[in-house]
């Protein structure tokens, strides 16, 4: 058998891992130096907006909604398919998560949708650039300044992408991005808050460390905060990733590229929404036509493990786990979430991949839909 190509693989340089060794050898291990400077170069490429670093795009999309003073009582429109964080960290502050459908192809929150859900208790609202695919960003912000919401971008997948030539998280109200290994760049576990008003930016840093207030008088607690600041080992992975972010989305969008041009013509499966250059291209997850197959998705992926093929599944829709059916939701509510949690599969895309990867993952995905026809 060929040897194993995963659906993804994080991309560490040896400039990198030396810089790791130094900051291990440095004594200061925690947030320090590395982690301000981490920051930093992160606001010269997002065009000089405040950035704080946590531990993961969890923390940083909890304590986004929480510095926006999102909590009980209120309500959040996010899209009924994501990963599930998107959703409990709505939960986790108090708030109700509201879901809308997303398009079939886009798999970006409807925001035809979003206008009929606001009701007089929508506080903010949280979509995600699925896939690094931007959502409408003139239409979601005209949406969120007539009716006075807060947004919080769930940016997990869309570090590098762009709108009309603007980047993700160098404009909007607070931008979340992930640097999770699976991520377009990654510090190991890590996530960051772009933008956000002087006074959310200062909740951020309380939230993230204890609530804690340092003074030339002392030290005070303002309110019992999180822990979670980023290490200074982490955020020099992160410096290193930075740096080569542009090559590695630009690769991505290459071997995309070659998925349609070698589907350009019937395709076997349903693909997702092209997008133009803005998009980074963090998963490439077409449909399979189950419908139409003799054999299940946990088959189709066994077959191309069979074939040496690693396959992912973004996303189950959410509001069919249990924790939100709890909440009132019921299947039938979200007929394209539904679909897509049923269809989807992750394909192999990373940047050390060759086109000629693409070439094999897509005559075994031939093959093995062909043979599976009923
Ligand atoms: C990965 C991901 C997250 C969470 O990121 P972590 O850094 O792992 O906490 C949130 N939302 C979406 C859409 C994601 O894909």
């Amino acid at each position: 058998m060929k040897k194993m190509l995963p659906f993804t693989r994080p991309a560490i340089d040896e400039e990198t891992i030396q810089g790791v060794v130094e900051v291990l050898r440095s004594g200061w291990l925690a947030s320090g130096p590395k982690v301000a400077e981490f920051e930093a170069a992160l606001s010269r490429y997002l065009g000089g907006r405040p950035i704080r670093t946590q531990t993961s795009a969890t923390a940083s999309l909890e304590m986004a909604l929480l510095a926006a003073g999102i909590g009980a009582g209120h309500e959040v429109i996010t899209p009924a398919m994501s990963f599930v964080a998107t959703a409990n960290v709505i939960t986790r502050t108090g708030a109700r998560p509201v879901f809308v459908d997303v398009g079939l192809d886009s798999r970006n929150i409807d925001l035809d949708q979003v206008e009929a859900a606001i009701t007089e208790r929508t506080r903010a609202l949280m979509p995600v650039h699925f896939s690094g695919l931007p959502v409408d960003m003139d239409r979601l912000y005209d949406i969120a300044r007539r009716h006075e919401l807060r947004v919080v971008e769930d940016a997990a997948h869309a570090i590098g992408s762009s709108w009309k030539g603007r980047r993700i998280g160098s404009f909007g109200d607070l931008v979340c991005f992930s640097f999770h290994p699976n991520k377009n760049m990654t510090t190991i576990e890590g996530g960051a808050v772009s933008g956000g008003s002087a006074d959310e930016v200062k909740a951020l840093e309380l939230h993230r460390w204890h609530g804690q207030l340092k003074s030339p008088s002392g030290v005070d607690t303002l309110f019992a905060g999180g822990k979670a600041n980023l290490s200074d080992v982490a955020a020099r992975v992160g410096i290193g990733q930075l740096a080569r972010l542009e090559e590695f989305n630009a690769r991505r969008r290459e071997l995309v590229a070659r998925y349609y041009e070698l589907w350009s013509d019937n395709p076997p499966v349903r693909l997702p929404e092209r997008g133009d250059e803005g998009h980074s291209w963090h998963i490439f997850a077409p449909l399979l036509p189950l419908s139409k197959m003799t054999m299940t998705r946990a088959q189709f992926i066994e077959a191309m493990a069979q074939r040496g093929i690693g396959v992912g599944i973004h996303y189950p829709a959410i509001h069919l786990f249990t924790a939100y059916r709890q909440l009132g939701y019921r299947e039938g509510q979200f007929p394209n979430a539904e679909q897509i949690g049923r269809e989807t599969i992750t394909l192999p895309l990373f940047p050390a991949m060759e086109l000629s990867d693409v070439d094999r993952v897509v005559e075994a995905v031939n093959e093995v839909i062909a043979g599976a026809r009923n």
